[in-house]
């Protein structure tokens, strides 16, 4: 087992825009930060195909956003340890961070960043076609698929914003939603109803995914007359929503209901010295600029903690 004995003072959990601008706040303060990713840098991200919400820059590519922010707190030379998280403990106010690869890291605080999980249909073919035509990544897959139809799932931001990019590659692009409305600014939602590339599913779910090797059909029901059409797709994006990864914290019993990580206003828990941010946190909005700005909040609550233990 590698075994380190030093004790950082702020072990970052999750690379993604909270955990990073967390670091780049702690390592800007002088603390001993190390960040600790499962992934990719960046997180979510690094997934996302066009961002237009982030302030400062009309229009940005997920990808180049997270590697600015990753590279920007890379050249204060904060270590970034890779591998996933398995459990964080606490024994005489340290925290040990165990790790998947036998790693076990040591700090006096814990800043978790670990975001979500895309959630699954749950439907026949989701996951033996996984890789096949089912993919949770548009900017990943999209490519695949020029001038084939296509579907994606889901009616929050997510969902319509990856069925506009995926417009740009696909010749239709089939969005199945369960209900009439949208979960997103409207803005996005005009786009989406004024491209014809997009037919709107409405009130409708996927019951079914099916193809021997590859995706080759999708079965979607009306959930009001309860009539079943099959799709002919080569494709099926779910962006269904997410789920917390706490899996880690659980035993320190600061989870709410739905599973998110209670914080208050400074971002601690109920656990002295554990603090969360971002889209694992029982917030109101799950934005990169919310993420951003609890990184923030959090890396400061911490340099203040340190100094009065100090
Ligand atoms: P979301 O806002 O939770 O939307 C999930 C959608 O999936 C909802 O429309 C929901 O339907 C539907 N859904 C949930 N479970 C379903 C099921 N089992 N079967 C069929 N449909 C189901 O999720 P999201 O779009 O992934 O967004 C997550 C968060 O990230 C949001 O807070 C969003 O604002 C944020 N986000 C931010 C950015 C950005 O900062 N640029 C970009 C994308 C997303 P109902 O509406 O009927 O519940």
């Amino acid at each position: 087992m590698n075994k380190t004995e030093k004790i950082y003072e702020i072990a970052i959990i999750g690379a993604g825009p909270g955990g990073l601008t967390a670091a780049l706040y702690a390592a800007r303060a002088e603390a001993d930060t190390v960040i600790i990713e499962k992934g990719a840098p960046g997180g979510k991200v690094v997934k996302t195909s066009i961002i237009e919400n982030y302030p400062g820059v009309e229009a940005v590519d997920g990808f180049d956003l997270a590697s600015k922010m990753f590279n920007q707190v890379m050249t204060l030379n904060v270590p970034f340890v890779g591998g996933g998280v398995e459990k964080v403990s606490k024994n005489n106010d340290i925290f040990t961070v165990q790790l998947d690869n036998g790693t076990e890291i040591k700090s006096k605080l814990v800043i978790v960043a670990t975001g979500t999980l895309e959630r699954k249909i749950g439907v026949d073919g989701e996951d033996r076609l996984y890789g096949k035509g089912v993919s949770y990544c548009a900017v990943c897959d999209g490519a695949l698929y020029k001038d084939q139809e296509i579907m994606v799932v889901g009616g929050g931001l997510s969902a319509l914003e990856e069925a506009l990019y995926l417009t740009k590659f696909a010749k239709k692009v089939y969005l199945v939603h369960r209900r009439q409305g949208f979960r997103a600014d409207d803005k996005t939602i005009n786009k989406v109803k004024a491209n014809s590339k997009i037919e709107l599913i409405l009130d409708a779910v996927v019951d079914k995914i099916n193809g021997k090797d590859l995706v080759e059909e999708v079965i979607v029901k009306n959930i009001k007359n309860h009539k079943t059409t099959n799709f002919a797709v080569k494709a099926i994006f779910p962006y269904i929503g997410a789920i917390p990864i706490t899996d880690f914290v659980e035993h320190f019993n600061v989870l709410d209901k739905e599973g998110y990580i209670e914080v208050d206003l400074k971002k601690q828990t109920k656990v002295d010295g554990l603090l969360a941010i971002g889209d694992v946190t029982n917030t109101q909005l799950r934005q990169i600029t919310t993420a951003v700005g609890d990184g923030a909040v959090a890396a400061q609550r911490a340099i203040n903690i340190l100094d009065s233990i100090d």
